[in-house]
């Protein structure tokens, strides 16, 4: 092929991209080259390195030849583009993965798809012409490749700043934000390469490596960081907007260039990734979720039109005043369900699932996990059809050939009844994975149980509630050995948006519990402020603009406001149809004072926001309302109750 030339020299496996004309852009013929490649040095003894490098001297590689993927698509062929960027994305993780070194010398526009190849391998070196970025959000996609793992690991907001804005960055920035490790003034890569070439191993790159000239972000962290801390795109351009300096206005006009949905998702996407829990995989199947729609229902089709085709650079993009729903971001990053990005490795296909407890949440677990490939057995005492999911006719049979067992269950007592008959069935080594919401000794009890006979355990129950389940994006907090959880961590990825492993079997649930006292404590903390904001004529409208940007601010007042008609939807919205039931937030108050008195610690506001909570559901008419619904009850109260 003309565009690439893929040899080996000496033990150096050799890469050049050779469309300098084109500035290098990648075309499928050269990922599936490339890839090729990749795969015949893995295992070749006499291959021990990868040099990767481009023709030119303006561009590594100025991204993805997207002018292929405009055509099919404006067909109405999105098949094409979707292959592509799974192709693509598969390539990038082998990068990443690599056992060998891989070196690749970045001159020019290293962009887009040139991150993909340029910016994954062990050793990345940028000299004095270099300029990397995610420029994605410009054409209606979000920063993919695989590049979402280099922004939701850059240092505090900095991923959000280069991924909404499309800044390009220097060698010293690149270094900065993770996306190169050393400066190598470009005079000198000739004779490096040369020397990798003769036999020399990258070693040879440190002591050539000299400290970058100074970049731009190092200057710009603290303001990137306090304009860039928010939740979501509006809390971030309104955070902006309110402050006038060089740095507002001109990162104002960057995003105004770019699509809102992209901006949107691409926030969202670095928070879900932070944390943990992040993987190349992870990252990319996030990506792919974006990049699979992006024709169809983004505005990646648009963006092209107006970059590429028409070049008049005023392209209309859905949700122009840049107010995004949570709703649109939500749509485009569901999981794929059969569709879901697979990395080589990824054996889901075989994975068999035992699913005990097909209830509000069980239900939509399981689902995800069928279409995500993998085969679901369920049982449930009063459930008898779920989406997915073949049902048996008892828990022991539902659990025979599983390699994974989930329970979702209402509570702890009914979740030792239920591990007690699975275990005895489960395969050895297989792993019972239980999602319930339970007390943190029956949590444990269970854990030992399994262990006494030769399975693993994790106990992760969830945030994120009924949308959540549906829409695989719960947050698991997990508790159990490194290996049980390992093994779980790919149906959290499925089911999920993160899981944080918190420690030992019964860690998880000590989780739960603990963020669930706050949650109950700062809701009803903001409704009896609503209440009392109502009594002193304070417009609801008002008290959210100011307690939400303010030390006041809490989920529960910025995500789950408790007074309807403000701040985002709600169940306020719905009449306080939950959501989160009041009776559920008694259950879990319940739990951490049970697992308070155990260890005794003083927990007055969780046992005063548990006795509230219980008088609201058992005797003001709390019960089958959401826990928000506190708001209207302290609206109808005076202080002597
Ligand atoms: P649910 O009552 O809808 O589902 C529980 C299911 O378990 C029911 O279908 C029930 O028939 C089944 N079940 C009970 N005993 C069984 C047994 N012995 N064998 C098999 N099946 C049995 O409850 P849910 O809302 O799905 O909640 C499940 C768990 O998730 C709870 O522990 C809850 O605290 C927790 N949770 C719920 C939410 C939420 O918003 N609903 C949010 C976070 C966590």
């Amino acid at each position: 092929m003309t565009d690439i030339r893929i040899r080996t020299t000496g033990t150096t496996g050799r890469i050049t991209l050779a469309r300098p004309k084109a500035l290098n852009a990648m075309t499928y013929q050269m990922c599936l080259a490339i890839e090729e490649a990749l795969d015949s040095w893995r295992d070749k003894a006499e291959v021990t390195q990868v040099v990767i490098d481009a023709e030119g001297d303006r561009a590594f590689c100025a991204g993805g030849d997207i002018a292929e993927l405009y055509d099919t698509g404006t067909r109405g062929d999105f098949a094409y583009g979707q292959t592509f960027w799974a192709d693509e994305y598969r390539l990038n993780a082998k990068i990443f993965e690599y056992p060998k070194p891989v070196i690749s010398f970045l001159q020019g526009f290293t962009m887009g798809g040139g991150v993909g190849i340029g910016c994954h391998g062990s050793h990345r070196i940028v000299g004095q012409s270099s300029q990397i970025a995610m420029p994605e959000c410009g054409i209606g996609l979000v920063p993919d490749v695989g590049g979402t793992l280099m922004l939701a690991l850059a240092p505090g907001r900095l991923g959000e700043y280069l991924g909404t804005t499309a800044t390009r960055m220097s060698a010293a920035d690149a270094i900065l934000a993770g996306f190169a490790d050393l400066y190598v003034p470009e005079e000198r890569w000739p004779d490096l390469i040369d020397r990798l070439e003769q036999g020399a191993g990258p070693d040879i790159l440190a002591n050539a490596a000299q400290e970058a000239p100074a970049g731009t972000l190092a200057d710009l962290q603290e303001e990137i960081d306090r304009h860039f801390g928010g939740e979501t795109l509006a809390d971030i351009l309104a955070n902006l907007r309110h402050d006038d300096s060089d740095f507002t206005r001109d990162t104002l006009k960057k995003m105004q260039r770019n699509s809102p949905l992209s901006m949107a998702s691409t926030v969202e996407i670095l928070h879900r990734l932070r944390g943990p829990s992040i993987t190349i995989a992870k990252a990319l199947e996030l990506e792919y979720r974006f990049t699979f729609r992006a024709m169809e229902h983004g505005d990646f089709l648009e963006g092209i039109r107006a970059a590429i085709i028409d070049k008049d650079r005023t392209p209309k993009w859905q949700f122009a005043d840049q107010k995004v729903p949570a709703a649109a971001v939500s749509k485009m990053l569901m999981p794929l369900g059969k569709n879901t990005l697979k990395l080589e490795g990824k054996q889901m296909d075989a994975l068999k699932i035992g699913f005990i407890g097909l209830g509000n949440m069980g239900a939509p677990m399981a689902a995800n996990l069928a279409r995500a490939g993998c085969t679901v057995t369920g049982f449930d005492t009063a459930v008898s059809a779920a989406e997915g999911v073949t049902m048996a006719a008892s828990a022991a049979e539902a659990v025979r050939d599983a390699d994974v067992v989930i329970t979702m269950l209402p509570n702890g007592d009914i979740l030792r009844r239920v591990a007690a008959d699975v275990l005895p069935a489960m395969q050895q080594g297989a792993l019972l994975l239980d999602c319930s919401t339970v007390d943190v000794e029956s949590a444990r009890a269970v854990a030992e149980q399994a262990g006494g006979s030769g399975q693993l355990f994790v106990d992760a129950p969830v945030s994120g509630g009924i949308g959540g389940a549906a829409g695989g994006t719960l947050t698991f907090m997990a508790g159990g050995t490194e290996q049980a959880f390992a093994k779980a961590q790919p149906l959290f990825d499925i089911m999920g948006q993160k899981a944080v492993h918190c420690g030992d079997a019964g860690a998880g649930q000590a989780a739960k519990i603990c963020n669930n006292m706050i949650l109950g404590a700062t809701m009803i903390a903001t409704c009896e402020a609503f209440a009392l904001a109502d009594k002193l004529g304070l417009d609801r409208q008002k008290m959210f603009d100011v307690v939400s940007t303010s030390s006041g601010y809490s989920w529960s007042m910025n995500a789950y406001c408790p007074a309807p008609g403000v701040g985002p939807a709600s169940p306020a919205d719905n009449d306080y149809t939950p959501g989160f039931a009041a009776e559920l937030m008694v259950k879990d108050l319940g739990l951490s004072q049970q697992a308070a008195e155990a260890v005794d610690a003083d927990t007055p506001m969780g046992a005063l926001a548990h006795r509230l909570y219980r008088q609201f559901v058992q005797d003001e008419d709390g019960l089958g309302k959401d826990f928000s619904a506190m708001l209207p009850r302290f609206s109808e109260r005076g202080r002597s109750g």
